[in-house]
């Protein structure tokens, strides 16, 4: 009996109107399951069932991530539901105190994963840490942050299907890049792969290359200021996206990733006539973090 399934009814596939000679569409990823969100729930996929089918006597999931993580939020709903014990490593030892006031963490919490605060040093060398937790806990299932490693890649199929392969380009956020590399990966020879890198990080494409034997990917800079920045621009682009379109949209990925989409449609880098499918890759979670924020900040909020 597996844990993590497939999806009963097809995730769907929505038109999204371009007032132009271009056919643009998202994939609802962010559908697949109330808790486990997008590409989150397809990177778990076989790291969990793999773990589950081991049968231990006392499983153990120990995970990195940051204070608003997508994948965090997802690991601990994931032990709550399978009854495995969490543990979540998350960066920056001042949050000790004030963790109650972030929504992502306190989710996390009440899914009963046990959280640790470590500190950005620390963190920075989770190498380290993670040779060391798997001395201390042979038997735990220990995911890297993000989520990235070889089974996320191979989970990231299921997003493929004969559906996604009538398009020409395929779109995705990028962070850690295990999501790309997994279409990359899978994706029809004749596809084209674009990922939009919210983060500034020049060792990502090297690491994607590691994850997929294509180099049918390239990497457009959409980090707007920086990963977790938030401009007024990034707020207006989303709710406007929201009104228009009635999909929702987060402000780290999936929210620039479309503002970068429209830039590119607007400045002509997709020939006429393309057929573009851009993964909602979901993390809805983290809008009411960003929220509070921007509530502090006397800005727009998120709607
Ligand atoms: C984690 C995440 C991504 C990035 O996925 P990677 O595999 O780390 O590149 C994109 N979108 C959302 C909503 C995410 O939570």
């Amino acid at each position: 009996m597996h844990l993590m399934k497939l999806p009963e009814i097809p995730i769907p596939i929505i038109e999204i109107p371009t007032g132009k000679k271009i056919k643009l569409f998202m994939k609802r990823e962010d559908l697949v399951h109330p808790q486990i969100s997008g590409n989150k729930y397809w990177k778990l996929f076989f790291n969990v069932n793999n773990y589950v089918d081991r049968n231990l006597e006392k499983p153990y999931i120990i995970t990195f991530g940051g204070a608003f993580s997508n994948h965090i939020a997802a690991v601990s709903a994931v032990g709550n539901i399978a009854g495995i014990p969490t543990l979540g490593l998350i960066r920056g030892e001042e949050l000790k105190d004030k963790w109650r006031d972030n929504p992502t963490l306190l989710f996390a919490e009440k899914n009963g994963m046990n959280l640790q605060f470590v500190t950005r040093e620390d963190y920075r060398h989770k190498e380290k840490l993670t040779v060391f937790l798997q001395k201390e806990f042979p038997d735990a299932l220990i995911i890297p942050e993000g989520g990235t490693n070889a089974d996320a890649v191979a989970g990231v199929k299921m997003m493929l299907n004969d559906e996604t392969k009538d398009f020409d380009y395929l779109c995705t956020a990028v962070g850690t890049g295990g999501t790309i590399a997994g279409i990359s990966k899978y994706c029809e020879d004749n596809q084209k792969v674009i990922g939009f890198k919210v983060v500034d990080d020049h060792s990502l494409e090297n690491r994607i290359l590691e994850l997929t034997p294509k180099k049918n990917f390239s990497l457009i800079d959409s980090s707007f200021g920086g990963y977790g920045k938030i401009r007024d621009e990034n707020i207006r682009f989303i709710n406007d996206f929201k009104e228009k379109h009635n999909i929702p949209l987060e402000p780290i990925y999936t929210g620039k990733m479309m503002q970068k989409v429209f830039e590119l449609m607007d400045g002509g880098f997709f020939p006429e006539d393309s057929r573009i499918l851009c993964f909602h890759t979901g993390g809805l979670q983290g809008i009411e973090g960003a929220n509070l924020l921007l509530e502090k900040q006397n800005r727009t909020l998120i709607v």
